[in-house]
């Protein structure tokens, strides 16, 4: 086993590292040599040992010289490559942005570091964060490390990969409409998308800027609560970063102590912690579409859930199945406003033949931009489009509201939190939607409405699945709004209970 892989949490990475029985170097060397040696996952797009070693030498003089150094010193992390990052190019996976470096770091990544974590690079994704398969990468697919040939998930693969392989403990991941969900769900490890606003986007390459958000990927709950709470805060540069949540300053520590709470009280509960506990359970998340194995591991989840003194609450979301055409229209509109920068002229891949202006601008979004990301603007542009504006784009805003309604009524007269599926089957192969993109967007039915609804929600390992070799499902946990500690809290007694967060594929 590599060094870096040693320690199978954050805090006991830090307690090594704290004691000196090993150094930030010694780590960023052997992750780093472990990403070489997986390279055949193409879950990295960028690494340069030089800047990673660097930032590890410094963690190792903060270690040796500060009485309480920063809590994630000399830890090795990476990031997605939709965060830009100074040295690293940032590419969002991207021909567009191929050659692309950044002037400065998103607050994500500089809040991070000041954190001391080390990073180890960029981790590849879908192009501009569309997809749900790491498959629409202009630089390749990433794959599953427990089956080469299925999908990692997407569109945060890359970052899922990478914690599901043993490469990085933990990496960050973004999520528009499901992103962080689904690949840790595909891979085997957890994630969480906090509630809109508590994490800066400044600096996060914009997909749909109403529902991005920023959230980490780790292999348990504790983990994602080390990088979480640093990552998380106010940021004046970002106009939809809070101030507050539910009144108490939106800074690193708030969810750290939510989370301490909330542990404290289930370890006072005894053999019953989750005594008191609403689980909402949504019937439109187990209609049609759901595939068996996925239902039976949610079902024993949530026997587990129950043994541990949690009830357990039919609830219902009745526009479930309208998440998807209400996302598909205000995702794409909001992507083809934000995509209008990448002309060739203030950003991008300029195209080397044209006559004009106008053909320049064309064809450099044309031999820039993948199918995909072309498809979105097309919709995105249309449903935006005089006479349609109102048909589509109103309407879509309209039935947002209503879906975030519908969860703040379940929150308000039945249940605590929400569980349910992340997707409704395990990883497919790669190339299994190829000839249907529609299929894909299908997919992500249990993750959109949180989206929707700016709301928290994770995604830890429930079980395995799949008529090959097992690949895994995960666990949608749903919260009400700044409530990430608590569903840190509630994710990691059920990982005290049970053990599928440290299965691990074949290889890793
Ligand atoms: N699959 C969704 C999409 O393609 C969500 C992607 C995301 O969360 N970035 O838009």
């Amino acid at each position: 086993m590599s060094l870096h892989n040693e320690f199978d949490s954050i805090a006991a990475m830090r307690e090594a590292l704290r004691a000196r029985r090993v150094s930030a170097r010694e780590l960023a060397t052997s992750a780093l040599e472990a990403v070489q040696s997986r390279s055949r996952l193409n879950a990295f797009l960028h690494i340069d040992p030089d800047l990673t070693l660097a930032q590890a030498d410094a963690a190792d003089r903060l270690l040796a010289e500060e009485a309480t150094p920063p809590l994630l010193a000399g830890v090795p992390i990476a990031h997605k490559d939709l965060f830009v990052t100074q040295g690293w190019r940032t590419t969002a996976a991207s021909k567009m942005l191929a050659q692309y470096k950044s002037p400065f770091d998103a607050t994500v990544v500089s809040r991070l570091q000041q954190a001391g974590a080390v990073s180890l690079g960029k981790l590849n994704c879908d192009e501009f964060a569309m997809g749900s398969g790491n498959e629409n990468s202009a630089f390749g697919p990433t794959l599953n490390p427990w089956d080469l040939d299925a999908v990692p998930g997407g569109s945060s693969g890359g970052s899922a990969a990478a914690v599901a392989a043993g490469l990085v403990i933990g990496a960050t991941g973004t999520d528009t409409g499901g992103s962080v969900r689904q690949p840790a769900a595909l891979c085997g490890v957890s994630g969480i998308k906090p509630t809109y606003g508590t994490v800066s986007r400044y600096g996060m390459i914009a997909y749909g800027s109403s529902l991005d958000q920023a959230g980490p990927i780790a292999r348990h709950a504790q983990d994602l609560l080390e990088l979480l709470d640093p990552m998380s805060g106010f940021d004046p540069r970002d106009a939809t970063s809070l101030e507050t949540c539910d009144g108490v300053a939106n800074a690193p520590g708030r969810i750290r102590a939510q989370f301490d709470a909330t542990a404290k009280a289930y370890t006072d509960g005894g053999s019953q912690p989750l005594k008191g506990l609403r689980i909402g359970v949504p019937q439109e998340f187990f209609g049609e579409g759901l595939a068996a194995d996925v239902a039976q591991a949610i079902e024993a989840a949530l026997a587990s859930l129950e043994s541990l003194g949690a009830s357990r609450v039919s609830i219902s979301l009745p526009l479930t199945e309208l998440s998807i055409p209400t996302y598909y229209v205000i995702a794409p509109a909001e992507a083809s406003s934000n995509l209008s920068r990448y002309d060739g002229v203030r950003y991008g891949h300029r195209a080397q033949a044209y006559s004009d202006l106008a053909e320049m601008s064309s064809r450099s979004r044309t031999e820039g931009f993948g199918p995909e990301v072309l498809r979105r603007i097309m919709v995105g542009t249309y449903v935006l489009s005089h006479g349609y504006y109102d048909a589509y784009y109103l309407q879509a805003q309209r039935v947002r509201r209503m879906i975030a309604n519908d969860f703040q009524r379940a929150f308000a007269d039945h249940c605590d939190v929400i569980v349910g599926p992340v997707t409704p089957s395990v990883a497919k192969r790669i190339g299994d939607n190829r000839e249907d993109p529609v299929a894909d967007w299908l997919a992500d039915i249990y993750t959109l409405g949180v989206s929707l609804a700016g709301l928290p929600a994770m995604s830890i390992p429930c079980g395995l699945g799949g008529t090959g070799k097992p690949l895994p499902i995960g666990l949608q946990i749903i919260g009400n709004y700044f409530s990430e500690g608590r569903l840190l809290a509630l994710a990691d007694r059920f990982q005290q209970a049970t053990d599928w967060h440290q299965r691990k594929p074949e290889q890793a």
